[in-house]
Order: C-alpha cells, then structure tokens, then sequence
C-alpha cells in the first residue's frame, strides 16, 4: 500500500483494532510476570490475580458472580461450548432446541453438527427487519425443548434482537436461554438478571481487545459439561493453562468498553445515521437491511440494486476503504448469506449488499468521503449493467 493512501477502516464487525492501552496492560504478562497462575510460589500469584480481577471485571459488566465467567479462546468456543455441553448435559430431558435462522456459523455448523448426533432443531423465521418471531418462539417450544440460542444483536444487519422477552419466555418454561452475544458485549448494556440470560457468549477482538480471547458467561445451577479435558482450570470445565496475557487483555477492553459506552455508542450512531442518509440520498434504488432503529449503533447494511457487492467491495478497497459484503466470502463461495435470504431479500439484491461497521474514531469527513465513492462506483458498476439498462428503458416507467 503506497504512504499516501488513505485507510478508512468500516469493518468492525469482523474485527477491531486493538486498543494501545489494552496491549500495555498485557505487556508486563508476557516476558515480566509469565508464572503459571496455577503453581504455587508467590510470582506466579501475579498471574493469578490478573486472572481473577479481570474475571471481576468483567462479571461485573454484566451483573454476574465472579465464578459465572470462564474463559475460552473467542466467540467460537464460547458458542461451541454453550450448545454442545448443555445438549450432552440435559439429553436425558430431551434433545430439541431452538435456535434462528440468522445465527453465526458458529452457532447455525454446531447445530447442524448436533443434528447429526440425534438432535432436533428448530431455525425461527425472522420478520423483514431482521427481527425473531415471538410467537413463533412460543409455538416452536415442545415437553423435550432443552435449550433456546437467540443472538442479541446480529452480526450483518446489526438488528438487536428481543433479549428479555425471550429470557422471560424461557424461563416461564422453564428452559435454558443462550446467547451470542459477540456483536453487543461492550457495545449496548447487558445485565443477565435483568434478561433471564443463562448463558452468554463473548470475544475480545470485537470490543478492541486481543483476538483468541473470549468468555461464555455460565449461570450457576446450569449443568454444563466440560469442554476440554485436562487440568483443573476454570473450575474444571475448560482445561489448559490460561492464556493470561489475553485474559488481561480482556479484561481491559471490557472496562474501556463499559466506561464509555454510552456516549461511544451517541458518536457511532451519529456516524451511522448520517452515512445511511448521505447514501439513501445520493444512490436511487437502495434499501437499507436491518431494523432501522432497533439496531447496533455502528452497523449500515445497504443493497443496491442491479449490481455486485464483491465487485463494489474491490472498487472500495482500490479507494482505501475496507468493508464486506453480504456473500459467505469466508468460506469462498459466491452463495447470498443466510441473513440476507431470510429476511426475505431476493438473491439478486442480497448479492448487492454491502456491511460498513463503524468505530468511534471514524469521522463525519471520512463518511462524506465513502458516500461520495459509493455513489461514484454504484454509478459506474450500473452503467456496465446490462439488467440496470434494461431497467431504465423498460422497468422505471411501470
Ligand atoms: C465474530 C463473531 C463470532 C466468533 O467470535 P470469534 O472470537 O471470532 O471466534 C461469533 N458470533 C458472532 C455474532 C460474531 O460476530
């Protein structure tokens, strides 16, 4: 990349940048303080009580005990864990559970892996907005349902789901509530009482922390198996040696993140609004995907009609900016993601998303700027449309 080039960074969601307090606090944990919190001299007691006060810390963020955090190495594992564990836990009562149909693959592959092992699940709809179907919740809930798996917020459309309603759902029903709460931790308040969450899920590199960190939040009575056998760390259920300069590391993200949350979350959604705006004004045949409110405060979701993402994602990149687009371009296939399809978008317009994600260190220059490159590539990227000309011989006048 040449010096002059400029960089405008709209891919939070994927992941953050660290943040340079954070890589200080780790620092000392990696060549000063390196005991095993686990040995018993004094020097490795400093590890150890690294360990325990970012536990403290981040306990605290959500209303937990100390002891209801373990950590695991990101929002995968925590996943993973939370529905493999508890489906081997309360098989005896039953093997169904309830997810939706725009979860992370981390939660969609690890039902379908589930499924394999004899288990039933059910993928909620979700309405237009992105929004998961209360009543149909309710409908879906059978004697032998043993989990519900909803994400707080969506990690494409950045629609906040009904967290409490469905805490209170499960609860009356007595049956445990998971969820993914990757996208929102650090970034919308969450207290677990408050939302009858039994289990939650969260990662470091989403709120400016280390990446390969993260914790699933265990409410206390939930039987949960242990995910990795070996040592008696994290009270028997995760073993291996913690990774304290990451834990550290966490823990420091998640008081940054609770400490200016608030009016973090006024800047984003201040750079969003007017992002969304500038775009739905200049650019004809856009929609905006998510729920338009009710929605991460640092998420916009286009599509754009008559176009490719993929190719509007590249001619963004060559302007110096980085974004994503709404094809599973992980795994390298071309296929519009699950999100897109089930909030009803056809696949045509679904291959015309594009995700920007936010950060408080973006600026009303830098959206003015991609507004004006999107409006510029969009133009161009349709007049090579042989579907866009046939739209504006034919179609526009109808
Ligand atoms: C990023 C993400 C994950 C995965 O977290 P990792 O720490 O990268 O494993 C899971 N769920 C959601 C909603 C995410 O956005």
């Amino acid at each position: 990349m040449s010096e002059e080039k400029r960089l405008i960074y709209l891919d939070n969601a994927a992941t953050t940048k660290t943040n340079p307090k954070v890589v200080e606090a780790m620092l000392p944990y990696f060549t000063e303080f390196y005991g095993n919190p686990s040995s018993v001299y004094e020097f490795s007691g400093i590890s150890k009580k690294a360990v325990t006060d970012a536990r403290e810390t981040i306990a605290t963020s959500i209303g937990a005990k100390t002891q209801e955090i373990y950590f695991t190495a990101g929002g995968s594992e925590a996943d993973n864990w939370a529905l493999k564990a508890t489906a081997e836990a309360y098989s005896q009562k039953g093997r169904h559970i309830i997810t939706s149909k725009i979860e992370h693959h981390a939660i969609l592959h690890t039902c379908e892996y589930l499924e394999k092992q004899g288990y039933e699940v059910t993928y909620l709809d979700v309405d237009e907005n992105g929004v998961v179907k209360l009543d149909e919740l309710k409908k879906a809930i059978r004697p032998d349902t043993i989990l519900i798996s909803i994400m707080f917020a969506n990690n494409e459309i950045g629609t906040i789901e009904p967290i409490r309603e469905i805490g209170e759902i499960a609860k009356e029903h007595g049956i445990l509530f998971h969820t993914d709460a990757v996208q929102a931790y650090g970034h919308v308040p969450i207290n677990v009482d408050e939302l009858h969450i039994d289990m939650m899920s969260a990662s470091g590199h989403k709120i400016n922390g280390p990446k390969g960190i993260g914790f699933l939040y265990i409410r206390t009575g939930v039987k949960i198996r242990s995910f990795v056998h070996g040592g008696a760390q994290e009270r028997k259920r995760r073993a291996g040696t913690e990774n304290v300069p990451g834990i550290v590391g966490l823990g420091k993200a998640a008081e940054l993140a609770a400490a200016n949350m608030e009016e973090r979350a006024k800047k984003e959604q201040e750079l969003r609004d007017y992002l969304i705006e500038r775009v739905l004004a200049q650019v004809p045949y856009t929609r905006v995907n998510g729920h338009r409110t009710n929605r991460l405060p640092n998420n916009c979701n286009f599509a754009f009609q008559f176009i490719e993402g993929e190719s509007l994602l590249i001619m963004l990149d060559m302007a110096g900016i980085c974004g994503s687009s709404g094809s599973a371009c992980t795994s390298g296939s071309l296929d519009p993601s699950h999100v897109l399809l089930a909030i009803g978008l056809p696949h045509e317009i679904a291959h015309g998303s594009l995700r920007l994600t936010l950060s408080e260190e973006n600026t009303i220059e830098e959206m003015d700027y991609v507004a004006g490159e999107i409006k510029r590539i969009v133009e161009r990227l349709r007049s090579m449309s042989p579907l866009y000309e046939d739209f504006v011989k034919h179609g526009a006048k109808k």
